[in-house]
């Protein structure tokens, strides 16, 4: 599903610069649920960008799909993105002015479906979620765990091939977050292929498997042993 090799980024600093990325390879098959791991600054959240084509790299493959990333401009990187992707962010990034169900159908209008399907399927995401009595609701009258939910349902309703969440319970306390990851876990369940950052061990132990990123090199990546809860 997503493949990148010798990956390298850096950021221009003054006459200098900031080398981030330095050569990563990682193979993500479809249907993992992997976590990045990562102290601040280590490079997490560049790598994501990189991975949800919302910056480029200077050197090295990504072959997202099959495809081969290169010469991308931004009308390509947004077919792409709306093809393959579902985005999960920290702060929610939800349009306050608009309902939970609004929030969600959004992104059907941009991809074109006619209003009827748009409230049909945004309600049936909103549903799957847990949020359907919450339809009409405004973010600001949902907790942080309800918006975060309304996020993913957004993030799933284009039906993306993976879902990239950028410590997406980073906002959340924690039985918040618990109930947060037991939603990407069921979603992964379904075959959905998550990439989750995060800087929490608690978040990336839920995932089934952990890279960990220190100085923009990965120095280790390894299954999760499933643990039960008791
Ligand atoms: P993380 O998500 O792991 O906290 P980031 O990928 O956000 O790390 O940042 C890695 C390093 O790159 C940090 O030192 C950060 O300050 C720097 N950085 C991130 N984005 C930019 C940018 N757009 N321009 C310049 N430096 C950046
Ligand atoms: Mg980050």
């Amino acid at each position: 599903m997503i493949e990148i090799k010798n990956l390298h980024k850096s950021y221009p600093m003054g006459k200098e610069s900031l080398h981030v990325l330095k050569g990563l390879n990682l193979k993500i098959e479809e249907g993992e649920f992997v976590s990045i791991m990562g102290s601040s600054g280590s490079g997490k959240s560049t790598l994501l960008n990189i991975v949800g084509l919302l910056d480029v790299h200077d050197e090295g493959d990504y072959i997202l799909n099959g495809e081969l990333i290169e010469n991308l401009n931004e009308k390509k990187a947004a077919v792409l993105r709306n093809k393959f992707l579902g985005f999960v962010f920290q702060s929610f990034n939800l349009i306050n002015y608009k309902t939970a169900l609004e929030n969600v159908s959004l992104p059907l209008y941009y991809a074109g479906v006619g209003r009827k399907e748009r409230q049909e399927t945004a309600m049936e995401y909103l549903e799957k979620v847990g949020l359907g009595a919450w339809a009409n609701h405004l973010p600001s009258e949902l907790s942080g765990g309800q918006k975060q939910r309304v996020a993913i349902a957004r993030a799933l309703v284009t039906q993306p091939k993976v879902i990239l969440a950028d410590e997406p319970t980073g906002a959340l306390d924690s039985t918040t977050t618990d109930s947060v990851m037991d939603l990407l876990k069921e979603i992964n369940n379904e075959g959905m292929t998550v990439f989750v950052i995060t800087h929490e061990e608690e978040v990336a132990e839920q995932s089934k498997r952990i890279v960990r990123l220190k100085d923009g090199v990965i120095i280790s990546d390894e299954k999760v042993n499933q643990k039960v809860k008791a």
